[in-house]
């Protein structure tokens, strides 16, 4: 059973080298009968995973689940595996470029890590690129983008003041929805975007948004109404303006949201002085 258990998990891990850290030692726990599961599933871990060892800026932890406590903006956050503190926004899109944490990678044309105003008191945060994105390396470039800008403009920002970024930092195939693994799997980059941004506001654009940041899965219409916080920093949801292409008919309770939202930030920013 051990050994079967062993021989999976190589293959997994070799078959998905570089990003299967945190799974494999799940699976080696639970493959492995209770006693000294733990230590077992360590070692199998650490045995089988020379490859992300290797990666400049991921530290598997030896002899540790790959999950890591560190400190943002003073709270304990689940760093995932990656320890990004050395990172600044260059650095990580750098690294981010080079990602192959999870299968997306190998369909990428270019990662799209984020743009903006790195000083903005607001983020924005949307869900993947989609085909343009993926092509210009940049983030709400296609039409969903060309929407959110006039979205922007009528709340009084432009392009250039805020900041925006995406929970995937690859496209997924065909634009299907990011899966748990792969939003676990970028997490940390996007959380490091945020320690560094320090923005006095946040605004999640759709559910998958909402959910990734907020760790909630309850409805987007739920969720639209009330104001959330990320580690303090309140977040406001609305609609991922793609869903308003589709459906024109949430454009009113979209452009109530945003009102809304700027209300919020204005408050935010001017507590923050
Ligand atoms: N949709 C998103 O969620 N993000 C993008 O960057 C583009 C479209």
């Amino acid at each position: 059973m051990e050994r079967d258990a062993l021989g999976e998990i190589r293959r997994y891990l070799l078959a998905r080298r570089g990003s299967g850290v945190e799974v494999a030692y799940r699976m080696a726990a639970d493959a492995i009968p209770a006693e000294g599961s733990r230590k077992n599933a360590r070692e199998i871990v650490v045995i089988t995973s020379p490859a992300v060892e290797r990666k400049p800026g991921i530290r598997v932890t030896s002899g540790q689940p790959a999950v890591e406590q560190a400190s943002l903006f003073g709270e304990p956050v689940r760093k995932r595996g990656l320890d990004l503190s050395g990172f600044d926004l260059a650095a990580l899109d750098e690294l981010v470029s080079k990602c192959e944490r999870c299968d997306l990678s190998g369909g990428r044309t270019r990662t799209v890590f984020g743009s903006g105003n790195p000083s903005s008191k607001i983020v924005f945060i949307g869900e993947a690129p989609g085909r343009e994105e993926d092509l210009q390396g940049l983030p709400f470039v296609g039409r969903a983008g060309q929407l959110l800008t006039k979205m922007l403009a009528a709340i009084g920002f432009a392009r250039e003041d805020v900041y925006i970024a995406n929970i995937l930092k690859c496209r997924p195939p065909g634009n299907r929805e990011p899966q748990e693994d792969e939003m676990t799997a970028c997490e940390p980059y996007l959380l490091r975007q945020l320690e560094l941004i320090k923005p006095a506001m946040i605004c999640a654009l759709g559910r998958i948004a909402a959910h990734g940041l907020l760790k909630k899965t309850t409805a987007l219409g739920i969720l639209r109404q009330g104001v959330h916080y990320y580690n303090d920093i309140p977040v406001a949801v609305t609609y991922h303006p793609a869903a308003l292409l589709r459906n024109p008919n949430l454009k009113r309770d979209a452009w109530e949201d945003l009102k809304t939202m700027r209300k919020l930030y204005d408050e935010a920013v001017r507590e923050g002085e």
